[in-house]
Protein backbone atom coordinates (compact mmCIF):
# COMPACT_ATOMS: atom_id res chain seq x y z
CA UNK A 1 0.00 0.00 0.00
CA UNK A 2 1.52 3.21 -0.97
CA UNK A 3 1.11 5.64 1.91
CA UNK A 4 0.29 8.33 -0.69
CA UNK A 5 -3.18 7.37 -1.01
CA UNK A 6 -4.35 7.46 2.30
CA UNK A 7 -7.37 9.20 2.69
CA UNK A 8 -6.12 10.90 5.43
CA UNK A 9 -3.87 12.36 3.24
CA UNK A 10 -5.49 15.51 2.19
CA UNK A 11 -6.00 17.06 -1.19
CA UNK A 12 -8.97 17.13 -3.15
CA UNK A 13 -7.01 15.34 -6.00
CA UNK A 14 -6.42 12.24 -3.91
CA UNK A 15 -5.47 8.82 -6.23
CA UNK A 16 -6.86 5.74 -6.56
CA UNK A 17 -9.94 4.14 -5.17
CA UNK A 18 -9.66 5.47 -1.72
CA UNK A 19 -12.20 8.68 -0.76
CA UNK A 20 -11.23 12.35 -1.59
CA UNK A 21 -10.83 13.85 1.79
CA UNK A 22 -11.48 17.97 2.02
CA UNK A 23 -9.64 19.02 5.39
CA UNK A 24 -11.13 22.31 6.54
CA UNK A 25 -8.73 22.26 9.80
CA UNK A 26 -7.98 25.29 11.62
CA UNK A 27 -4.42 23.77 12.77
CA UNK A 28 -2.59 22.11 12.40
CA UNK A 29 -3.70 22.18 8.87
CA UNK A 30 -3.69 21.24 5.41
CA UNK A 31 -0.53 21.85 3.34
CA UNK A 32 0.42 20.84 -0.45
CA UNK A 33 0.13 17.12 -1.13
CA UNK A 34 3.81 17.92 -2.74
CA UNK A 35 5.08 18.53 0.13
CA UNK A 36 3.83 15.83 1.92
CA UNK A 37 5.26 13.33 -0.99
CA UNK A 38 8.95 15.42 -0.78
CA UNK A 39 8.91 15.30 3.22
CA UNK A 40 7.75 11.59 3.58
CA UNK A 41 10.75 10.72 0.91
CA UNK A 42 13.03 12.77 3.04
CA UNK A 43 12.24 10.63 6.33
CA UNK A 44 13.52 7.20 4.17
CA UNK A 45 16.24 9.32 2.10
CA UNK A 46 17.31 12.94 2.72
CA UNK A 47 19.02 14.12 -0.55
CA UNK A 48 20.38 11.03 -1.46
CA UNK A 49 22.24 11.07 1.72
CA UNK A 50 21.42 7.35 2.94
CA UNK A 51 20.14 9.33 5.83
CA UNK A 52 16.96 10.26 7.23
CA UNK A 53 16.17 13.96 7.79
CA UNK A 54 15.28 12.71 10.96
CA UNK A 55 19.16 11.68 11.67
CA UNK A 56 20.85 14.12 10.23
CA UNK A 57 22.61 16.32 12.45
CA UNK A 58 21.81 20.34 11.65
CA UNK A 59 25.25 21.29 11.42
CA UNK A 60 25.55 19.31 8.49
CA UNK A 61 26.05 21.38 5.08
CA UNK A 62 22.89 19.56 3.62
CA UNK A 63 20.60 21.01 6.77
CA UNK A 64 22.16 24.22 6.28
CA UNK A 65 21.40 24.50 3.05
CA UNK A 66 17.38 24.24 3.95
CA UNK A 67 18.21 26.42 6.96
CA UNK A 68 19.59 28.98 4.13
CA UNK A 69 17.04 28.63 1.27
CA UNK A 70 13.66 29.27 3.96
CA UNK A 71 15.25 32.04 5.36
CA UNK A 72 15.88 33.15 1.50
CA UNK A 73 12.28 31.99 0.66
CA UNK A 74 11.02 34.15 4.09
CA UNK A 75 13.10 37.03 2.11
CA UNK A 76 11.68 37.04 -1.46
CA UNK A 77 8.11 35.85 -0.57
CA UNK A 78 8.37 39.02 1.67
CA UNK A 79 9.80 41.24 0.17
CA UNK A 80 12.05 42.14 2.85
CA UNK A 81 14.40 44.91 3.39
CA UNK A 82 17.97 44.49 4.79
CA UNK A 83 16.85 45.84 7.94
CA UNK A 84 14.45 42.68 8.52
CA UNK A 85 15.92 39.76 10.01
CA UNK A 86 13.88 36.01 9.70
CA UNK A 87 14.36 33.60 12.52
CA UNK A 88 12.89 30.06 13.00
CA UNK A 89 12.39 29.43 16.42
CA UNK A 90 10.79 26.84 18.86
CA UNK A 91 8.01 27.68 20.91
CA UNK A 92 4.77 27.69 18.64
CA UNK A 93 3.65 31.14 19.02
CA UNK A 94 2.47 31.20 22.61
CA UNK A 95 6.33 31.86 23.20
CA UNK A 96 6.33 34.70 21.43
CA UNK A 97 3.74 36.54 23.75
CA UNK A 98 6.13 36.33 26.64
CA UNK A 99 9.30 36.54 23.91
CA UNK A 100 8.28 39.52 22.83
CA UNK A 101 7.40 41.88 25.81
CA UNK A 102 10.52 40.35 27.24
CA UNK A 103 13.17 41.78 24.04
CA UNK A 104 11.08 44.77 23.56
CA UNK A 105 9.41 45.80 26.86
CA UNK A 106 10.85 47.85 30.06
CA UNK A 107 9.15 47.58 32.87
CA UNK A 108 8.36 51.34 33.31
CA UNK A 109 7.48 51.32 29.29
CA UNK A 110 4.03 50.83 27.74
CA UNK A 111 2.22 48.21 24.96
CA UNK A 112 -0.42 48.88 23.37
CA UNK A 113 -2.46 45.87 22.09
CA UNK A 114 -5.46 45.59 20.33
CA UNK A 115 -7.73 42.82 21.70
CA UNK A 116 -9.70 40.82 19.08
CA UNK A 117 -9.76 37.40 20.36
CA UNK A 118 -8.57 34.77 22.39
CA UNK A 119 -4.93 34.84 21.09
CA UNK A 120 -4.84 38.67 21.74
CA UNK A 121 -5.79 38.04 25.14
CA UNK A 122 -3.18 35.11 25.92
CA UNK A 123 -0.67 37.94 24.37
CA UNK A 124 -1.83 40.94 26.30
CA UNK A 125 -1.63 38.55 29.82
CA UNK A 126 2.18 37.91 29.12
CA UNK A 127 3.27 41.36 28.50
CA UNK A 128 1.62 42.34 31.88
CA UNK A 129 4.68 40.02 33.13
CA UNK A 130 7.46 42.80 32.04
CA UNK A 131 6.02 46.16 31.56
CA UNK A 132 2.62 48.08 31.20
CA UNK A 133 0.00 47.05 29.09
CA UNK A 134 -3.00 49.61 27.09
CA UNK A 135 -5.44 48.04 25.82
CA UNK A 136 -6.20 50.60 22.88
CA UNK A 137 -9.66 48.91 21.70
CA UNK A 138 -11.30 45.83 22.25
CA UNK A 139 -14.34 43.81 21.10
CA UNK A 140 -15.02 41.51 24.08
CA UNK A 141 -18.02 43.22 25.05
CA UNK A 142 -19.56 41.33 21.36
CA UNK A 143 -17.75 38.12 21.70
CA UNK A 144 -15.07 39.59 19.17
CA UNK A 145 -17.44 39.77 16.52
CA UNK A 146 -15.61 42.50 14.51
CA UNK A 147 -12.19 44.62 14.07
CA UNK A 148 -12.48 48.02 15.91
CA UNK A 149 -11.92 50.82 13.98
CA UNK A 150 -11.32 53.98 15.86
CA UNK A 151 -9.26 54.03 18.49
CA UNK A 152 -5.33 56.37 19.56
CA UNK A 153 -2.08 54.30 20.83
CA UNK A 154 -0.32 56.58 23.23
CA UNK A 155 2.58 58.14 21.20
CA UNK A 156 5.15 56.87 23.55
CA UNK A 157 3.82 53.58 23.74
CA UNK A 158 6.68 50.90 22.64
CA UNK A 159 4.75 48.77 20.05
CA UNK A 160 0.99 48.63 18.76
CA UNK A 161 0.62 44.83 18.75
CA UNK A 162 -2.08 43.47 16.89
CA UNK A 163 -3.54 39.65 16.23
CA UNK A 164 -3.84 40.30 11.83
CA UNK A 165 -6.39 37.19 11.74
CA UNK A 166 -8.36 35.77 14.65
CA UNK A 167 -8.74 32.18 13.69
CA UNK A 168 -11.07 31.09 16.25
CA UNK A 169 -13.62 34.06 15.58
CA UNK A 170 -13.23 34.32 11.72
CA UNK A 171 -12.34 38.16 12.29
CA UNK A 172 -9.34 39.96 10.09
CA UNK A 173 -7.86 42.97 9.64
CA UNK A 174 -8.41 43.75 6.51
CA UNK A 175 -6.42 46.86 6.69
CA UNK A 176 -3.43 47.24 8.46
CA UNK A 177 -3.77 50.38 11.33
CA UNK A 178 -1.59 53.28 10.46
CA UNK A 179 0.37 53.76 13.45
CA UNK A 180 3.36 55.82 14.19
CA UNK A 181 4.21 53.49 16.72
CA UNK A 182 6.19 50.34 16.07
CA UNK A 183 4.37 47.51 14.73
CA UNK A 184 4.04 44.09 15.82
CA UNK A 185 1.38 41.52 14.87
CA UNK A 186 0.66 37.82 15.33
CA UNK A 187 0.14 36.65 11.69
CA UNK A 188 -0.12 32.99 12.81
CA UNK A 189 -3.20 32.44 10.60
CA UNK A 190 -2.60 34.39 7.57
CA UNK A 191 0.76 34.71 6.96
CA UNK A 192 1.61 34.67 3.94
CA UNK A 193 -2.04 34.78 2.07
CA UNK A 194 -2.21 38.41 1.49
CA UNK A 195 -0.15 41.04 0.05
CA UNK A 196 0.87 43.07 2.90
CA UNK A 197 3.89 46.07 3.68
CA UNK A 198 6.05 43.30 5.41
CA UNK A 199 8.66 46.46 6.03
CA UNK A 200 6.31 48.03 8.15
CA UNK A 201 6.12 46.24 10.84
CA UNK A 202 9.12 45.71 12.99
CA UNK A 203 8.33 42.15 14.44
CA UNK A 204 5.75 39.56 12.57
CA UNK A 205 5.46 36.74 14.24
CA UNK A 206 3.29 33.56 13.44
CA UNK A 207 3.45 29.65 14.49
CA UNK A 208 4.16 27.47 11.16
CA UNK A 209 1.13 24.92 11.78
CA UNK A 210 -1.61 27.00 10.38
CA UNK A 211 -0.57 28.40 6.79
CA UNK A 212 3.50 27.39 6.68
CA UNK A 213 4.11 24.20 7.94
CA UNK A 214 3.79 21.77 10.69
CA UNK A 215 3.52 22.63 13.94
CA UNK A 216 6.84 22.83 16.02
CA UNK A 217 8.69 25.98 14.43
CA UNK A 218 7.87 29.75 14.71
CA UNK A 219 8.79 31.96 12.11
CA UNK A 220 9.85 35.24 12.87
CA UNK A 221 10.67 38.04 11.26
CA UNK A 222 11.92 41.20 12.68
CA UNK A 223 13.19 44.78 12.43
CA UNK A 224 16.82 44.45 14.19
CA UNK A 225 16.81 47.81 15.33
CA UNK A 226 14.24 47.75 17.17
CA UNK A 227 16.39 45.28 19.25
CA UNK A 228 19.24 46.29 22.84
CA UNK A 229 16.77 48.85 23.82
CA UNK A 230 15.42 47.08 27.31
CA UNK A 231 17.79 47.25 30.54
CA UNK A 232 17.20 43.58 31.93
CA UNK A 233 19.42 40.83 31.31
CA UNK A 234 17.36 38.37 28.69
CA UNK A 235 18.07 34.42 29.22
CA UNK A 236 20.39 33.66 25.92
CA UNK A 237 17.77 31.49 24.16
CA UNK A 238 14.90 34.44 24.78
CA UNK A 239 17.27 37.10 23.25
CA UNK A 240 16.52 37.74 19.60
CA UNK A 241 20.08 38.79 19.11
CA UNK A 242 21.71 35.94 19.84
CA UNK A 243 19.66 33.83 17.18
CA UNK A 244 20.22 36.28 14.33
CA UNK A 245 23.92 36.37 15.39
CA UNK A 246 23.71 32.45 14.69
CA UNK A 247 21.61 32.23 11.40
CA UNK A 248 18.84 30.87 13.49
CA UNK A 249 20.93 27.84 15.00
CA UNK A 250 21.89 28.99 18.22
CA UNK A 251 20.87 25.76 19.21
CA UNK A 252 19.23 22.73 17.03
CA UNK A 253 15.99 23.72 15.49
CA UNK A 254 13.19 21.87 14.88
CA UNK A 255 14.69 20.52 11.35
CA UNK A 256 12.17 18.82 10.50
CA UNK A 257 9.51 21.23 10.99
CA UNK A 258 11.87 24.03 9.35
CA UNK A 259 12.42 21.48 6.35
CA UNK A 260 8.73 20.99 5.60
CA UNK A 261 8.13 24.97 5.97
CA UNK A 262 11.21 25.17 3.80
CA UNK A 263 9.48 22.80 1.78
CA UNK A 264 5.23 24.52 1.71
CA UNK A 265 7.75 27.95 0.91
CA UNK A 266 9.20 26.60 -2.42
CA UNK A 267 6.12 25.49 -3.26
CA UNK A 268 3.95 28.70 -2.90
CA UNK A 269 6.69 30.72 -4.46
CA UNK A 270 6.11 28.02 -7.71
CA UNK A 271 2.26 29.50 -7.53
CA UNK A 272 3.21 32.77 -8.08
CA UNK A 273 4.13 33.82 -4.78
CA UNK A 274 1.79 35.70 -2.37
CA UNK A 275 0.37 37.78 -4.72
CA UNK A 276 -1.03 34.98 -6.71
CA UNK A 277 -1.75 32.82 -3.76
CA UNK A 278 -4.17 36.01 -2.50
CA UNK A 279 -6.11 36.10 -5.45
CA UNK A 280 -6.64 32.38 -4.95
CA UNK A 281 -7.97 33.01 -0.86
CA UNK A 282 -10.06 35.58 -2.33
CA UNK A 283 -12.18 33.10 -4.51
CA UNK A 284 -12.08 31.20 -2.01
CA UNK A 285 -13.24 33.06 0.39
CA UNK A 286 -15.98 34.43 -1.75
CA UNK A 287 -17.41 31.47 -2.81
CA UNK A 288 -17.74 30.40 0.67
CA UNK A 289 -19.36 33.64 1.68
CA UNK A 290 -21.96 33.79 -0.98
CA UNK A 291 -22.76 30.08 -0.41
CA UNK A 292 -23.23 31.48 3.04
CA UNK A 293 -25.08 34.77 2.51
CA UNK A 294 -27.37 32.95 0.03
CA UNK A 295 -28.44 30.18 2.28
CA UNK A 296 -31.16 30.29 4.37
CA UNK A 297 -29.91 28.05 7.10
CA UNK A 298 -26.72 29.65 8.07
CA UNK A 299 -25.85 32.71 9.52
CA UNK A 300 -22.17 34.06 9.66
CA UNK A 301 -21.22 34.83 13.26
CA UNK A 302 -19.27 37.98 12.60
CA UNK A 303 -19.45 41.94 11.10
CA UNK A 304 -19.28 41.43 6.95
CA UNK A 305 -16.90 43.74 6.07
CA UNK A 306 -14.07 42.32 9.01
CA UNK A 307 -14.56 38.26 7.40
CA UNK A 308 -11.46 36.45 8.05
CA UNK A 309 -10.58 34.69 4.60
CA UNK A 310 -8.95 32.05 6.09
CA UNK A 311 -11.09 30.97 8.36
CA UNK A 312 -14.96 31.30 7.96
CA UNK A 313 -17.52 31.03 11.23
CA UNK A 314 -20.95 30.03 10.50
CA UNK A 315 -23.47 28.98 12.75
CA UNK A 316 -27.20 27.35 11.77
CA UNK A 317 -29.99 29.33 12.70
CA UNK A 318 -31.98 26.52 14.01
CA UNK A 319 -28.84 24.77 16.11
CA UNK A 320 -30.80 21.17 16.44
CA UNK A 321 -29.48 21.32 13.12
CA UNK A 322 -26.30 22.13 13.51
CA UNK A 323 -25.31 17.93 14.31
CA UNK A 324 -27.02 16.19 11.60
CA UNK A 325 -24.91 19.32 9.08
CA UNK A 326 -21.95 18.01 10.47
CA UNK A 327 -22.47 14.11 10.10
CA UNK A 328 -24.00 15.22 6.26
CA UNK A 329 -20.62 16.58 5.07
CA UNK A 330 -18.72 14.43 6.73
CA UNK A 331 -19.99 11.46 4.79
CA UNK A 332 -18.79 13.89 1.68
CA UNK A 333 -15.26 13.70 3.28
CA UNK A 334 -15.35 16.84 4.78
CA UNK A 335 -12.66 16.99 7.57
CA UNK A 336 -12.74 19.85 10.63
CA UNK A 337 -15.35 22.17 9.92
CA UNK A 338 -17.04 22.26 13.62
CA UNK A 339 -16.75 25.39 15.03
CA UNK A 340 -14.56 26.50 18.05
CA UNK A 341 -15.99 25.40 21.44
CA UNK A 342 -15.89 29.56 21.77
CA UNK A 343 -18.43 30.19 19.24
CA UNK A 344 -19.75 27.33 18.24
CA UNK A 345 -21.33 26.03 15.26
CA UNK A 346 -18.76 25.55 12.16
CA UNK A 347 -15.65 26.89 10.97
CA UNK A 348 -13.99 26.95 7.68
CA UNK A 349 -10.51 27.00 7.25
CA UNK A 350 -9.18 28.21 3.83
CA UNK A 351 -5.96 28.04 4.33
CA UNK A 352 -3.15 27.85 0.91
CA UNK A 353 -2.92 24.78 0.32
CA UNK A 354 -7.00 23.94 0.57
CA UNK A 355 -7.88 23.92 -3.17
CA UNK A 356 -10.94 25.63 -4.63
CA UNK A 357 -12.31 22.63 -5.44
CA UNK A 358 -12.82 21.55 -1.94
CA UNK A 359 -14.38 24.91 -1.46
CA UNK A 360 -17.07 23.99 -4.22
CA UNK A 361 -18.05 20.92 -2.29
CA UNK A 362 -18.62 22.68 1.09
CA UNK A 363 -20.90 25.06 -1.05
CA UNK A 364 -22.66 22.66 -2.73
CA UNK A 365 -23.51 20.39 0.37
CA UNK A 366 -24.54 23.57 1.85
CA UNK A 367 -27.22 23.80 -0.78
CA UNK A 368 -27.83 20.60 -0.76
CA UNK A 369 -28.84 20.35 2.78
CA UNK A 370 -30.71 23.67 2.40
CA UNK A 371 -33.37 21.63 0.13
CA UNK A 372 -33.71 18.56 1.88
CA UNK A 373 -34.91 21.09 5.34
CA UNK A 374 -36.36 23.95 3.59
C1 LIG B 1 -2.87 29.02 16.79
C2 LIG B 1 -2.56 30.43 17.13
C3 LIG B 1 -1.69 30.76 18.19
C4 LIG B 1 -1.08 29.73 19.11
O1 LIG B 1 -0.11 29.01 18.45
P1 LIG B 1 0.74 27.90 19.22
O2 LIG B 1 1.74 27.56 18.17
O3 LIG B 1 -0.18 26.80 19.57
O4 LIG B 1 1.36 28.52 20.42
C5 LIG B 1 -1.43 32.10 18.41
N1 LIG B 1 -1.97 33.06 17.65
C6 LIG B 1 -2.81 32.78 16.63
C7 LIG B 1 -3.39 33.90 15.81
C8 LIG B 1 -3.13 31.45 16.34
O5 LIG B 1 -3.97 31.17 15.34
Amino acid sequence: MSVFNSPTLSGAEGKGSTSVVHNFNAGPSILPKVVFEEAAQAILNFNNTGLSILETGHRTPVFQEVMDEARVLVRELMNLDNDHEVLFLHGGASTQFMQVPMNLLDEKDTAAFADTGVWSTKAIKEAKLFGKVEVVCSSKESNFTYIPKDFAVPNDAKYLHITTNNTIYGTQWQSIPKTSNSLVADMSSDIFSRVLDFNSFDLIYAGAQKNMGPAGVNLIVINKNILGKVKRSIPTIMDYRNHIKEGSMLNTPPVFAVYVSMLTLRWLKAQGGVAAIEKLNNEKAALLYKALDENPLFTGTVNKEDRSKMNACFVMKDPALEQSFLQFTKEHGIVGIKGHRLVGGFRASLYNALPISSVEVLAQLMKEFAGQHA
